[in-house]
């Protein structure tokens, strides 16, 4: 059996800043995901400027594609809004891969199935022992389900459902715009240009708000592409969306059970407003990493909960 001081379990955002956490504090880590790196995730890509200094990410170095905009076009219910600020956006295929490979620790190729607890230890599937584990596996962690589920059910009216595509495209218009609230959506639709050419849009909202109207996600993502042609921002794609599900933080009172950690979607701790998953991601991997690291406890308590503040203060210079 091979055995780490901590297991992390999911290789994403907050998987891989809590392991560089973790190393930088002189602790043995290792990584399971069930993919291989680079590796598809379905996402925006939209990173702020909170996120890079958390990170530690120095623009210049950064060896893949990243776009900035100083510029955001809101779109709320038929008004234009232009507000200046400083946002980026990264492919996610891209950058997933480099915070993994800059974590600097082992990772495998595994899908956690079975997790249990024996003599102290965290036995995964009967092949990785460990005193510390971290679920970082996203919004069906395996160690959520197994450990976190039954104290912290999941909320149902924070369901976030979405679709999306990223794809090559000619761009007809190298802003980034927002649609809100469109046909009553609780949510919000997207188009992100991203580096080298690459186009992401997509559509978001919350559950609970489309069931209880008899509606889908699919039918607001096919008014908002055509939408995107009458517009002429894409006109000719033969979309293949695909669809995920994802949780806006909550009050979800434990996030530690004796050496166990959540962090990351697999905590459900998007922001409240706009669903950014990815800064608080990174700050609750770094937060579950140091509390290991010192002995101390864990919290979600401190981790930014809402977005907003951040796009209408940080302003370009
Ligand atoms: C359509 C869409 C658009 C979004 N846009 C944005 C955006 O623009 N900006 C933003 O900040 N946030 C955005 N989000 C949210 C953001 O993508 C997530 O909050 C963020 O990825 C969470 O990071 P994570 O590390 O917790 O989980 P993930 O990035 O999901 O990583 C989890 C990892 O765990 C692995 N894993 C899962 N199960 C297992 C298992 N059983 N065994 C081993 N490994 C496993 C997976 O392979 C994956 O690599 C968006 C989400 C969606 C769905």
């Amino acid at each position: 059996m091979f055995e780490a001081e901590v297991i992390i379990v999911g290789g994403g955002p907050a998987g891989s800043s809590c392991a560089r956490q973790l190393k930088l504090g002189g602790i043995e880590a290792i990584i399971l995901d069930k993919c291989e790196f680079p590796r598809l995730k379905l996402c925006a890509g939209w990173i702020t400027p909170k996120v890079m200094r958390d990170i530690q990410m120095d623009i210049d170095s950064y060896p893949h594609s990243l776009v900035r905009f100083d510029r955001l076009n809101f779109h709320i219910r038929g008004f234009g809004l232009l507000v200046k600020t400083r946002q980026y956006s990264i492919r996610r295929i891209e950058f997933d891969h480099w915070l993994l490979e800059r974590s600097g620790v082992p990772v495998f190729h595994h899908a956690v199935r079975d997790i249990r607890r024996e003599d102290g230890f965290y036995i995964i599937d009967d092949a990785y022992r460990c005193k510390y584990l971290v679920g970082a596996g996203g919004t069906y962690c395996p160690v959520y389900r197994t450990l976190f589920e039954g104290i912290n059910p999941r909320v149902q009216e924070k369901k976030i459902v979405c679709m999306e595509e990223e794809f090559a495209y000619d761009l007809a218009d190298e802003r980034c715009h927002l649609w809100f609230f469109d046909r009553k959506l609780t949510g919000y639709s997207w188009y992100v240009p991203k580096g080298n050419g690459f186009l992401n849009v997509g559509i978001g909202g919350k559950f609970a708000g489309l069931k209880s109207r008899g509606e889908s996600i699919r039918n607001h993502w096919e008014h908002f592409v055509q939408k995107l042609a009458d517009l002429s921002l894409v006109a000719d794609s033969a979309f293949r969306p695909k669809g995920y599900q994802y949780y806006l933080r909550h009050n979800v009172e434990k996030v530690q059970l004796d050496k166990a950690f959540i962090i990351g979607d697999a905590a459900g701790l998007a922001t409240k407003d706009m669903g950014e998953g990815i800064g608080p991601a990174v700050e609750s991997g770094i937060a579950a990493a140091k509390a290991i690291i010192h002995g101390s406890d864990y919290s979600t308590h401190a981790i930014t909960k809402y977005s907003l503040p951040s796009i209408l203060f940080s302003r370009c210079s």
